[in-house]
């Protein structure tokens, strides 16, 4: 299977599914699943410094001797290193063992945001980046830098699921050009989804899983994946969603199982940082 790219308002191309690696914390498991997952054919792998494990990152795509442009490499700079992105994206490419990342994003929009924005257009024009981005912006976040920067950013990564669909703000980031990529695109696990009627149903007409189903959406959506797994036939099952198709009629469906509701944090709430 070849999984689809997207391509960035930069012409670069990122595959639409990749593998995230958020809260993966044992390092044997994480090997596994990383070796697992090259082997099914993921390409694209979505890290970033506070997960603490661009090390093993870096460490298993050293052993797997795969040519570094066969891959999609991200990663994010935490606000405590808003002070010098430069010194804090250098960190971690020698952690992942790379000299260049595909693409680098400012995880938070906490306070200095802005000013760090400004540093990494720097890096970006300095050919240091292949593309630069944002993580968890809202549009007054996107404009102040729109107004103050030269550089649209490539991406906004936010928490999207069916539950939690945020119609405005992808209106938003498409009207500017912004590529969405969707975090915890599954509701990481641990809301309703897995039970929801509508789900099942459309799941069974298809012979997939409700997952294949939610990330099969995503997909349909444009949107830009990386469903985390460690466990090697949930990663097959979700690499599996290439050889079918959603209808109209579905996709309508899934629209309207919108709640407006969250997992993950608030931008806004700052106890994150604490
Ligand atoms: P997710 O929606 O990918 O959920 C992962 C969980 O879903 C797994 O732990 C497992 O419990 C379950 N799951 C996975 N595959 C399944 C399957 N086939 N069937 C049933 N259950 C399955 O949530 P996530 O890991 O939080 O998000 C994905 C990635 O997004 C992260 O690894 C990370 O790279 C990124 N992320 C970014 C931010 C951010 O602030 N930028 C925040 C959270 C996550």
């Amino acid at each position: 299977t070849k999984v689809p790219a997207v391509t960035l308002n930069n012409d670069i191309l990122i595959p639409q599914l990749g593998l995230g690696v958020f809260k993966m914390q044992d390092k044997k498991q994480f090997m596994a699943a990383f070796n697992w997952a090259l082997e099914i054919g993921y390409r694209h792998f979505d890290t970033a410094a506070i997960y603490g494990n661009e090390k093993w990152l870096g460490e298993a795509i050293n052993n797997a001797e795969i040519d570094r442009q066969d891959l999609f490499l991200t990663s994010k700079l935490w606000p405590s290193d808003f002070d010098d992105p430069q010194q804090a994206y250098q960190d971690s490419c020698k952690r992942l063992g790379v000299d260049y990342l595909d693409l680098y994003l400012i995880h938070w929009p906490a306070p200095g945001y802005a000013k760090a924005w400004i540093t990494m257009e720097e890096m970006y024009h300095d050919e240091q980046i292949r593309a630069i981005g944002v993580s968890n912006f809202l549009p007054s976040h996107l404009q102040d830098i729109l107004t103050r920067g030269s550089v649209t950013p490539a991406v906004d990564q936010i928490e999207l699921h069916p539950y939690y669909q945020r119609p405005e703000l992808t209106n938003y980031l498409a009207e500017q050009n912004i590529a969405v990529e969707a975090w915890g695109p599954l509701g990481q696990g641990s809301n309703d989804l897995s039970t929801e009627p509508v789900l099942q149903k459309i799941a069974a007409a298809h012979h997939k899983s409700i997952a294949q189903v939610v990330l099969r959406w995503h997909i349909q959506s444009g949107r830009i994946i990386f469903p985390k797994s460690v466990h090697q036939n949930r990663l097959q099952e979700n690499f599996d969603i290439f050889d079918f198709e959603l209808t109209a009629e579905q996709m309508q469906q899934i629209k309207q199982l919108d709640k407006n509701q969250p997992n993950g944090h608030d931008p806004s709430d700052q106890a994150y940082l604490n």
